[in-house]
């Protein structure tokens, strides 16, 4: 059985390990098993002041898909409205994990989408959308499944940060292949040196726009 909360730790590890050595400060907003809620997450990246937040994640098939051990590849998302069923059910996993994690069940009628259309997240829309292509093209240089894009949804984990901020799905838990990729070391290793080298490389383009006066 593969945890995804094991494996998004593990790859979380060597992205940070790998960032430091390269002189970047990390903040990890879980190092252990503590739980921490998705909402203080944002938060303690605010707090931090932090110049952009990843959430690192593994995917699961719907098992009522025709052939659920099949899907496989990995995505990038920001945080916008979802604009198709798959998004939407990608959202809903992650969203869930505040019940399962901390046992604080989302309000029914939450209005996630009203938070979304907050000003203080247009702010970063489209820096995290370039963020998410950039971390999507080096995944994609290293990770032996399919490309399946950069995506959108409303993410609870993003919708506190104020900064820009993508979420990445490793890849399928469920398809036999990608888990035992996942869970090895080269893989491990494979996926985090694409999301350091891409934060980094994202890290100076945004130094360099600040600099040149473009402002965000
Ligand atoms: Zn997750």
């Amino acid at each position: 059985v593969l945890y995804e909360a094991d494996i998004a730790l593990a790859v979380s590890r060597k992205v940070r390990d790998s960032l430091r050595a390269r002189g970047i400060e990390v903040l990890m907003t879980r190092n252990r098993d503590t739980l921490i809620a998705l909402d203080d997450r944002g938060r303690m990246a605010n707090r931090a002041n932090a110049s952009l937040f990843l959430s690192i994640h593994v995917n699961a098939a719907n098992p009522r898909w025709r052939n659920p051990a099949a899907a496989r590849g990995f995505e990038t998302y920001f945080l916008a409205d979802a604009k198709t069923e798959d998004e939407r059910r990608v959202a809903e996993i992650e969203n869930e994990v505040t019940r399962f994690e901390v046992g604080v069940a989302t309000k029914p009628g939450d209005p996630l989408a009203f938070v979304i259309s907050d000003m203080l997240q247009n702010q970063f829309l489209r820096e995290s959308s370039e963020l998410a292509a950039v971390v999507q093209e080096h995944l994609s240089a290293v990770h032996p499944g399919e490309d399946r894009g950069v995506k959108q949804a409303g993410f609870r984990v993003l919708v506190t940060a104020h900064m820009p901020a993508v979420l990445i799905e490793l890849g399928f838990g469920t398809n036999p292949a990608e888990a035992r990729y996942l869970a090895s070391t080269r893989g491990q290793a494979e996926l985090a040196g694409a999301i350091a080298r891409s934060t980094a490389r994202y890290l100076a383009q945004l130094d360099r726009r600040r600099a040149a006066g473009g402002g965000r």
